[in-house]
């Protein structure tokens, strides 16, 4: 009873609001969610950035949250909001970018809808919009590109200074043999799943490869895991990629790829992020120029 009345209020805060689809907005220009708690910010690429961990609003209507972790992914924010504009520099186009800008001490949309809104109907119809928006910003990509590449943006403070690269393999995973990479038990759970039915490479050629990100990363002496300069991350906590990649990714019916990126502490310091924006935007491109084409973005 308790659940249907959650969901009955949630769809109350989200009604009150005319949810934008994204095949209908001006690219470049901001939309909002109920309560500007969820930003969309509309795109013509075939790129979409999350970026669900920034956001420090903690208004009254909205609950506390009483488990699960709460701390920000400081300097997120603005990383992504340089990435549109160097995007826009480098290409004449704009990215998909969404943006939750509830605190996580009320909202969480990086995890299911239970831990991350708690039964709370202003944070779940927040949490809704969030993933809604991503969704329609695929379906439209999907529509007009025929796949896409997903970008969920966080922020860690592990002491090995490091970009964490999250395919949805764990440790474990990214311990085993190139062979064992390549089997199929592997294959179904990463977030390049959807690559794989267009890329001669095999999947750990992908993963950890001399064309994977991590080697992109290695070649601007960026550290990163797993890449060719550390095909796995040690004994250190290392982020495999969460909720969003895995809802959003690892599907059989999307046409849509991914990855979860946690930049260390150094790459978010606030003088840095116009450099740490544009070395993102350019693995990314060069990236899927190699895997996707020249001037993927105009086809
Ligand atoms: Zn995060």
């Amino acid at each position: 009873m308790k659940k249907y009345l959650v969901l009955v209020l949630s769809l109350f805060f989200a009604a009150a609001h005319a949810f934008p689809q994204s095949r209908n907005c001006v690219p470049g220009q901001s939309y909002w969610g109920a309560q500007h708690y969820v930003e969309y910010v509309a795109g013509d690429l075939p790129i979409i950035i999350s970026v669900p961990h920034g956001g420090s609003l903690k208004p009254e209507l909205v609950a506390d949250r009483t488990f699960g972790v709460n701390v920000k992914d400081n300097g997120t924010q603005e990383i992504a909001r340089e990435m549109i504009a160097e995007f826009k520099a480098r290409t004449g186009k704009y990215p998909h970018v969404i943006f939750s800008h509830l605190a996580r001490k009320k909202l969480d949309v990086n995890r299911e809808e239970f831990e991350g809104a708690q039964d709370n109907p202003p944070a779940l119809a927040a949490w809704n919009e969030y993933h809604g928006f991503i969704d329609s910003a695929s379906a439209a990509v999907v529509n007009i590109f025929g796949r896409g590449f997903l970008v969920d943006l966080h922020g860690q403070n592990n002491p090995e200074e490091r970009i964490e690269i999250g395919y949805r393999l764990e440790n474990d995973d990214l311990m085993m043999s190139d062979g064992d990479l390549n089997l199929k038990a592997s294959v179904e759970k990463s977030t390049l799943k959807n690559l794989m039915k267009y890329s001669p490479l095999s999947h750990a050629e992908l993963i950890r490869g001399s064309n994977s990100l991590g080697a992109l990363f290695d070649r601007r002496s960026v550290p990163s895991t797993p890449s060719p300069s550390q095909p796995s991350p040690g004994s250190y906590k290392f982020f495999s990629g969460g909720y969003t990649v895995g809802r959003h990714t690892v599907d059989d019916t999307s046409a849509v790829f991914g990855v979860q990126f946690e930049l260390n502490t150094e790459l978010r310091r606030s003088a840095r992020s116009h450099s740490t924006a544009v070395m993102l935007v350019t693995v990314i491109i060069d990236y899927l120029t190699i895997h996707w084409g020249p001037d993927f973005w105009n086809k």
